[in-house]
C-alpha cells in the first residue's frame, strides 16, 4: 500500500471521531497528505526504506517542532512557533514518518486528565463523557480511538501510562535518561522522559529503538548501550521473577483487582516465579513528588516572562508590571498552583524542610526498588486506583486529581523505565497494568508486556 493510502484511511476515520474527543491542538491532516503524496512517489525509488516510511504519527504539543506551533496547550505559547525540532522529532524524520498533528496536553503536562489545558479538553473515546487522563491525554485518545497508529507523550508523574491506561492502549515511560529531553518543553527536568503511546507491544518496542540513545545536546541523556528492543518479544518467560508489592494494591478498586491477580496466575502458568516484597516508601512518593516537581517547574517557568517567548500582556506601565501581567494571564489555575508551590518550597528557611527532605525521600525510593530489584526482575502493579474517571469530577479537587498518579509517580522518582498495557475492562472502561522494570532494562519489560498481546 501506498503512504497516501495509509494516510487517507486514518484521516476517514479521524473526521469521525476526532469531533467527539477532540484530541488533536493543530490538525496537519492537510500537509500530512501532501507529504504522504510526495512520499508515495519517493517509494519507488528507494532500495532501503527507512522504518518509519510513510507511517503517521501524533505528537504532543509540548515537544517542539520546526515551524509548526508547540503550544504546550497554554496560552502563553499559544503562538508560539519553534524555530528548530526536538531530538526524537529529528529521529522520526529520519526515518520518514508523517506527523498528524499535535496533541491536547493538560497546560504544560500538569495534571491527569486534560481538562488542564487552556483550549479545550479531550474527550475519552470509551466515552465521551469522561477523561482521556493526562497530562498526554489528546495522544493517548488519538491512537485509542484509532485515528493514528501511534503518538509521543511525555512523562513526568505518570502522564504516559496513565492515559494509556485510561485509553486502552500501551504507554511506555523509559528509563531517565534514555531518550533525549532536548526540545521536549521542561516540565520537572529531572523527571520527564518522552515515550511512545501504541497500540501494541511491539510498535512501543520499534518507537523506542527509534527514539532513544545519547544526545549531545541533553547531557541527562546516558551513555548506554541501545540494544533492540524488538529482539525481546516473543522471548520466554519462564522463571522470570515477578515482584509484586502490597503498596500498590491500597486504595485499589476491587474488580481492577481481580483483573489484575487474574494476570499474575497467567504469569505463573507461564511459568514465571510471582515474590511478594514490601516498598515501604512508596506510599509517600505523591507527598514528595508535589515538592519536587513544582520546585523544578517553578524554576523552569520563570523564562515566560513576556519577553522571550509567547504571550505578552498589552497594557502596562513598567517592566515589573508587564511581568506580572502576561504571567497573570498568561497561565492557567494549575500552573500558578505548581509555580506557587515550588517558588514556596524552594524559598529560604523552607529549603530544608520541604525540598531537601523530599530529595531524600526520593533516594529512599529509589534504594528501596533498587533492593527489590536484586530478588524480581520486573514488578507488575495496576496502572491507576480505577478507570476513567468523568470530566468535572475531580477538577475543582486537586488532591484528588493528583492521587490518580499514584501507582505511577514512584517510577518516575525512581529514574525506572515502566509500561502499561491493557489488561481488561471495567463497565466496558479500559483497565491496565503497569510492569517496572530495571533502569535501562526496557526489553524486559516489553518482553513481559508482549506476552499479553
Ligand atoms: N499528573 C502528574 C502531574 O500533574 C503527572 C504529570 C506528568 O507526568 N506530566 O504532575
Amino acid at each position: 500500500v501506498k503512504p497516501s493510502e495509509v494516510l487517507a484511511s486514518f484521516i476517514e476515520r479521524k473526521e469521525k471521531f476526532e469531533p467527539k474527543i477532540n484530541s488533536y491542538v493543530t490538525d496537519l491532516s492537510e500537509k500530512a497528505l501532501e507529504e504522504a503524496k510526495a512520499k508515495d512517489e519517493e517509494l519507488t525509488k528507494l532500495d532501503d526504506i527507512p522504518e518509519l516510511f510513510g507511517i503517521p504519527i501524533a505528537i504532543k504539543d509540548n515537544i517542539s517542532t520546526k515551524g509548526i506551533r508547540t503550544t504546550c496547550s497554554s496560552k502563553m505559547l499559544e503562538n508560539y512557533i519553534p524555530p528548530f525540532d526536538a531530538t526524537v522529532i529529528e529521529k522520526l524524520n529520519q526515518q520518514g514518518y508523517i506527523i498528524t498533528g499535535k496533541t491536547n496536553l493538560d497546560e504544560f503536562a500538569m495534571g491527569s486528565s486534560t481538562e488542564n489545558s487552556a483550549f479545550f479538553p479531550t474527550k475519552n473515546p470509551w466515552d465521551f463523557e469522561r477523561v482521556p487522563g493526562g497530562s498526554s491525554g489528546g495522544s493517548a485518545a488519538a491512537v485509542g480511538a484509532g485515528i493514528v497508529p501511534a503518538a509521543l507523550g511525555s512523562d513526568t508523574g505518570g502522564s504516559i501510562r496513565q492515559p494509556a491506561a485510561f485509553c486502552g492502549v500501551v504507554g511506555l515511560k523509559p528509563t531517565y535518561g534514555r531518550v533525549s529531553r532536548y526540545g521536549l518543553v521542561a516540565f520537572a527536568s529531572s523527571l520527564d522522559q518522552i515515550g511512545p503511546i501504541t497500540r501494541t507491544v511491539e510498535d512501543s518496542a520499534i518507537l523506542l529503538n527509534i527514539i532513544s540513545g545519547k544526545d549531545e545536546k541533553d547531557s541527562t541523556s546516558s551513555d548506554v548501550e541501545v540494544p533492540d528492543f524488538t529482539k525481546y518479544l516473543r522471548q520466554d518467560i519462564k522463571e522470570l521473577r515477578i515482584g509484586i508489592a502490597e503498596e500498590f494494591f491500597k486504595g485499589l478498586n476491587n474488580e481492577i483487582k481481580a483483573l489484575i491477580n487474574n494476570a499474575i496466575k497467567q504469569l505463573e502458568k507461564e511459568g514465571a516465579e510471582i515474590i511478594y516484597i514490601s516498598l515501604p516508601t512508596v506510599e509517600y512518593a505523591i507527598e514528595a513528588y508535589y515538592i519536587i516537581a513544582p520546585s523544578e517547574a517553578s524554576s523552569n517557568l520563570a523564562r515566560f516572562d513576556g519577553v522571550r517567548y509567547g504571550y505578552r500582556a498589552k497594557d502596562y506601565k513598567d517592566l515589573e508590571e508587564m511581568y506580572s501581567k502576561t504571567r497573570d494571564e498568561g497561565f492557567g489555575p494549575e500552573v500558578k498552583r505548581r509555580i506557587m508551590l515550588g517558588t514556596y518550597s524552594l524559598s529560604s528557611g523552607y529549603y530544608d524542610a520541604y525540598y531537601l527532605k523530599a530529595q531524600k525521600v526520593r533516594t529512599l525510593i529509589y534504594q528501596e526498588f533498587m533492593k527489590a530489584f536484586d530478588n524480581v526482575d520486573v514488578i507488575l502493579t495496576p496502572t491507576t486506583p480505577d478507570v476513567a474517571f468523568k470530566l468535572g469530577e475531580k477538577s475543582n479537587d486537586p488532591i484528588q486529581m493528583y492521587l490518580s498518579d499514584i501507582y505511577t509517580v514512584s517510577v518516575n522518582m525512581a529514574t525506572l523505565p515502566a509500561i502499561s498495557i491493557p489488561c481488561g475492562f471495567k463497565n466496558n472502561l479500559p483497565v491496565g497494568m503497569q510492569f517496572i522494570g530495571k533502569p535501562f532494562d526496557e526489553g524486559t519489560i516489553l518482553k513481559v508486556a508482549h506476552y499479553f498481546e
